[in-house]
């Protein structure tokens, strides 16, 4: 992270602090912090432990503001360092989806980088309908990656009995899958490249995630094949460093920081 990171406010976007000494080909956005799940494998799950034994601060549940997001990508655009055809991934620590403003966040990411390869991750979370995967999802997007695995079905399960649901392996698998099919439904509409993104190291565990993939092609009636990606276990900065690449990450707090070296 860089030393000199601080939260900026709207009226002062400059990036001038934020100087790389690589050029920047990718920037993160993070529309919201909160996630609703956790899985044992993401590291929410850590943090919340720690928050759970006092060893660390309930954080504040942040909502990226849509205005200031679009004068930060304005400035990254102009910035020397940042590559017009940065990857720009929307993501973070809460599901992008369930905050309203992802789609005026990522039509301004567009706007601002015309040539950038904007893509999205999901877990589903929350979304009720195909209509409101529709009109949540935004239309600039190049991938749609969709996390699918036995990790999180199980937090599905966890969430679907905290919020007084049906909870079974069987309940959980279903709203997965349903989404899982809209996702795929509304990647094959709109020309999107639909990916399902899943910790897949053993061969029982590609099998399962291949399982819940043919559920939803069933569900959605699309029969493309859907491409399934192993999800690594390392943060996108450690594998940054090893591409040499910078990267600016927009929190959803409103603090812009980077990485390097
Ligand atoms: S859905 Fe994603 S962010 Fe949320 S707990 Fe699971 S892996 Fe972490």
């Amino acid at each position: 992270m860089l030393p000199h990171a601080r939260r900026l406010q709207p009226h002062e976007v400059d990036l001038s602090e934020l100087d790389h000494h690589h050029e920047i080909a990718v920037i993160e956005i993070e529309p919201r912090s909160a996630c609703e799940l956790d899985c044992a494998h993401c590291d929410s799950k850590a943090r919340r432990r720690l928050i759970s034994i006092g060893l660390r601060r309930k954080p504040v549940h942040q909502v990226l503001d849509p205005s200031f997001a679009t004068e930060v990508l304005r400035a990254l655009a102009n910035h020397e360092k940042v590559l017009a055809s940065a990857v720009i991934t929307i993501a973070g620590s809460g599901e992008p989806l369930a905050s309203q403003h992802t789609p005026a966040i990522a039509a301004a990411a567009r706007k601002a980088f015309p040539n950038s390869k904007l893509q999205l991750f999901t877990s589903g979370w929350g979304i009720e309908s195909q209509q409101q995967m529709a009109e949540r999802t935004p239309r600039e997007l190049n991938t749609l990656w969709f996390s699918a695995d036995r990790f999180h079905v199980d937090s599905i399960r966890r969430a679907l009995k905290k919020s007084g649901q049906p909870s079974k392996p069987a309940d959980a698998e279903n709203y997965l899958t349903d989404r899982l099919a809209w996702a795929n439904k509304y990647a094959h509409d709109h020309g999107v490249t639909f990916v399902v993104r899943a910790i897949i190291g053993r061969k029982s565990q590609y099998l399962y995630v291949a399982n819940l993939v043919s559920k939803a092609r069933e569900k959605s009636g699309v029969t493309d094949e859907i491409q399934i990606s192993e999800a690594g276990m390392h943060p996108p900065a450690s594998r940054l460093k090893e591409r040499k690449d910078g990267l600016i990450y927009l929190r959803s707090d409103g603090r812009v920081t980077g990485t390097l070296e």
